[in-house]
């Protein structure tokens, strides 16, 4: 299941993958660091 947040470099949503810790933007090619609120809610934490 994929779950989207919202990228803090390009403002676009995108996907990742539940209990990803860190993605890559596909939009802008930036590297985050992902923190979940809960189970269901991805969060951007920071550059990866
Ligand atoms: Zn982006």
């Amino acid at each position: 299941m994929t779950l989207s947040t919202r990228c803090l470099n390009c403002r676009k949503r995108f996907d990742v993958e539940r209990r990803e810790e860190v993605a890559t933007c596909p939009h802008c090619g930036s590297k985050w660091r992902i923190s979940w609120v809960d189970a269901d809610q991805p969060k951007v934490q920071g550059p990866a």
